[in-house]
């Protein structure tokens, strides 16, 4: 080994430090390995990222300890990290940190160790025995029950025999029994029982993905699989013959699913066909059982890994296959630096360990279509339902002529949209009804003097919740009690307009006194089993109308629903961003998706205000090439993604003016030192303008290599000074821009 290694500190900013190996070290230090090194006048932790003969300083102090005797990240983890630093403007231990969970990391955090307790050897013989049940029934107690159950862990054994300690102990002293230390594998699926499935025999149009994907994961060779299946045409299966054929050859796999589609459901499926094999990776896990799973996949007793984003990080080792099912979704972004795109880095890791990836969706991202139809992917459809079942039908509902002529009130449930409810619960099928927002009304507003009111730490309006009797701010979380008069203008009267979905449920109770009804959203499953508890009974057939918000429009599969209603379809429309045709689209079909997957044939009915929208009409249509087509047009006329990348740089403050100051200050100096090529908009205030009580100001620059905007970025934030308290995010390829 080189005399010199290159050591990135956990505490310190974007430095890789150089640092004498001692001799006694020499053979074990390795790149990726986690050392202790003095750093000032203390130590710090860090991780070996380079070897070199020569350091131009003179003066190097040595490292003083090895803390993990096998390397925590490969080489090839660690070049992803440098690329992740690199493309979204992180540092590098910033990097790093995303690579390691938490619960790996930390000092404290380690195996659970508990004690297990068998037989030293065949049970004594019967005079003995007899003696012993004669003077301590206990004790002969014991012995019968591990004679039966094999080894048992002590807190185990304690409960099944009705005893103390001491017992045991007397017989340890004996040498009748042998205690243990061992390692207690936190299991997250512990408790429960899944029947193993067998491979479903593939549909043509399966099969023909499924023998592409096998010639990605064969040729050894990085390639990019876009399978874009409409809902219900079996992805999930090609996944899992997929990752069998990896598995036949000695490789590993990582499944990528979507928070919140991260459900008991799917994870049964995985669980059903590779029992053992899999890992479970996801926010619900304590850190013992992340950092359990982690080890087990490091080790390689686990060789498939299912989880949301970050699990993308796993130490799988010979890596043939990643998958990200609904690669469209904008979950995958992280919300914190690195602010990476976990589709888009399942890319760069399959280049560099040179394994297939595989992404699934029914509406991919413009971005992936693109890259497929260009033939930078290759690509595989799934054009109808397994069975041939048939696709929902979609009808579309003008709420405008809906709204009542003398009020002008709008009407919530369309006669439409009624009549089929009550029609689905006569033949006794289940209903969704779908609202992208929660809460009971949207705005608390005077019809006096028309005083809205509005968060005072945040440009939001306040939503009132009924349940609770107050009105909350979804940006900031706080919360009030209505107010008795309106503030302004002291008239006591205050009316309550727009809708949530707490509405729709007091709505649809009164229009449908008879039917069982279940409101899934975020403040519904606020209580961990309430999830899974509502899905459980709608899947049971114990709810007629589930309604919710986007919580219940992903992945879900249940039979018994023949009607989704869509309660109110434009409110992605109306956000300022140049995604909101996509994402409108997206969910559109999304939800659609849940109606009819069993063998009656499903209808969607969706009620808007703008009926001729391309984006609905093509939803409408469930038609993701016309809508491709048209929305990828306009995105090139404007030169947005994926025409251009984008980096939406957003400046915040506690002093507006301080805030616009610096972004003024930052458009000016990017301005004189960006090359011509890319495209920056001035500073404008941000669309959520003021959010926790901070002003926020926004610069985008688009152009068509990240690297010409990120690296004079990087150059120009190094050099310049802004005031106290002003806070700027870089968010390279931003999915919002709020
Ligand atoms: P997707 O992931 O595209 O939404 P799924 O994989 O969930 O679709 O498939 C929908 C349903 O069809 C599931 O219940 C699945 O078990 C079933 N299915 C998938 N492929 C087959 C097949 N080849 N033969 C029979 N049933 C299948
Ligand atoms: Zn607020």
């Amino acid at each position: 080994m080189p005399p010199i290694a290159k050591v990135v500190v956990e505490i310190a900013l974007d430095r890789e430090f150089d640092y004498q190996v001692p001799a006694e070290l020499s053979a074990s230090v390795r790149l990726g390995s986690r050392v202790q090194v003095p750093f000032g006048r203390t130590t710090a932790r860090g991780y070996v990222v380079g070897f070199a003969d020569h350091s131009a300083r003179t003066d190097l102090k040595q490292i003083a300890a090895l803390i993990s005797p096998k390397p925590l990240l490969t080489e090839t983890m660690l070049k992803l990290a440098r690329w992740l630093a690199d493309y979204y403007a992180a540092t590098i231990e910033q990097a790093i940190r995303t690579l390691l969970p938490c619960a790996v990391r930390r000092k404290g955090a380690g195996f659970r160790e508990r004690t297990l307790v068998t037989l030293a050897g065949a049970l004594p013989d019967k005079t003995t025995l007899a003696a012993l049940r004669r003077r301590s029934p206990k004790q002969a107690a014991i012995l019968d029950i591990l004679q039966q159950e094999g080894e048992l862990p002590l807190a185990a054994l304690l409960r099944a025999a009705r005893t103390t300690p001491s017992a045991i102990r007397s017989l340890a002293e004996k040498k009748m029994v042998i205690l243990a230390r061992a390692t207690a594998w936190r299991d997250p699926l512990a408790d429960q029982v899944i029947l193993p499935t067998e491979p479903l025999t593939l549909f043509p149009e399966q099969a023909t993905a499924l023998s592409l994907v096998k010639q990605a994961i064969d040729t050894l060779k990085p390639s990019v699989v876009l399978l874009h299946g409409v809902t219900g045409s079996g992805k999930t299966e090609v996944y899992l013959q997929a990752i069998r054929f990896c598995l036949d050859q000695g490789r590993g796999a990582i499944v990528l699913v979507p928070e919140i589609a991260l459900t008991p459901q799917t994870v049964e499926r995985f669980y059903s066909r590779f029992g053992e094999a899999i890992a479970v990776l996801h926010s619900h896990l304590s850190d013992g059982e992340r950092h359990d799973e982690w080890y087990r996949i490091y080790e390689g007793r686990a060789r498939v890994v299912i989880g949301a984003r970050s699990a993308l990080f796993a130490p799988v080792e010979r890596l043939g296959l990643i998958v990200v099912d609904e690669e469209h979704e904008s979950s995958y972004k992280q919300a914190e630096s690195p602010r990476y795109n976990a589709r888009d880095v399942a890319v760069m890791r399959g280049r560099l360990e040179s394994c297939a990836v595989l992404l699934g969706s029914a509406s991919p991202a413009l971005e992936s279509f693109c890259n497929a139809r260009n033939g930078k992917y290759a690509l595989c459809e799934l054009t109808h339902r397994v069975d041939h079942r048939q696709m929902p039908r979609v009808r579309i509902v003008d709420l405008r002529q809906e709204a009542q002529p003398t009020t002008g009130a709008i009407l919530i449930f369309s006669r439409e949209l009624v009549a089929a409810i009550h029609q689905r619960l006569d033949q006794a099928e289940q209903v969704i009804l779908f609202l992208n927002r929660r809460g009971f009304a949207t705005t608390v507003l005077c019809p006096a003097c028309g005083y809205v009111a509005v968060c005072t730490h945040c440009a939001v309006k306040m939503t009132y919740h009924k349940g609770a009797d107050e009105v909350r701010c979804h940006i900031c979380g706080r919360a009030q009690r209505p107010p008795a008069r309106c503030p302004k203008c002291l008239a006591p009267t205050f009316k309550f307009s727009g809708i949530g979905t707490q509405r729709v449920e007091a709505i649809s109770r009164a229009i449908f006194p008879k039917a069982r009804i279940e409101r899934m959203d975020s403040d519904t499953t606020t209580h961990k089993h309430a999830y899974s508890r509502i899905l459980g009974d709608f899947k049971a057939g114990k709810i007629d109308i589930l309604i919710g918000t986007q919580m219940i429009a992903k992945g879900l599969h249940f039979p018994g629903v023949t009607l989704v209603g869509v309660i109110y379809a434009d409110l992605p429309l109306h956000l300022p961003d140049f995604r909101s045709a996509e994402r409108t689209f997206q969910l559109l079909l999304q939800v659609a998706g849940r109606a009819g997957r069993g063998d009656v044939p499903g209808e969607v009915i969706v009620q808007t205000f703008a009926p001729f929208n391309p984006a609905i009409q093509a939803a409408r249509r469930l038609d993701y090439l016309s809508f491709y087509d048209q929305e990828l047009a306009a995105r090139q006329e404007l030169r947005y993604p994926p025409f251009a990348h984008l980096v939406c740089l957003t400046l915040s403050g506690l002093l507006a003016e301080a805030v616009q100051r610096a972004a003024q200050t930052l458009a000016e100096r990017l301005e004189q030192i960006l090359p011509k090529t890319v495209i920056l908009s001035p500073p404008i205030p941000a669309p959520l303008s003021r959010a926790k009580g901070q002003y926020r100001f926004q610069i985008v620059m688009r152009s068509t290599s990240v690297k010409t905007m990120t690296a004079p970025l990087k150059e120009t934030l190094k050099t310049t000074r802004f005031a106290p308290g002003v806070r700027i995010i870089v968010d390279v390829d931003a999915l919002s821009m709020m």
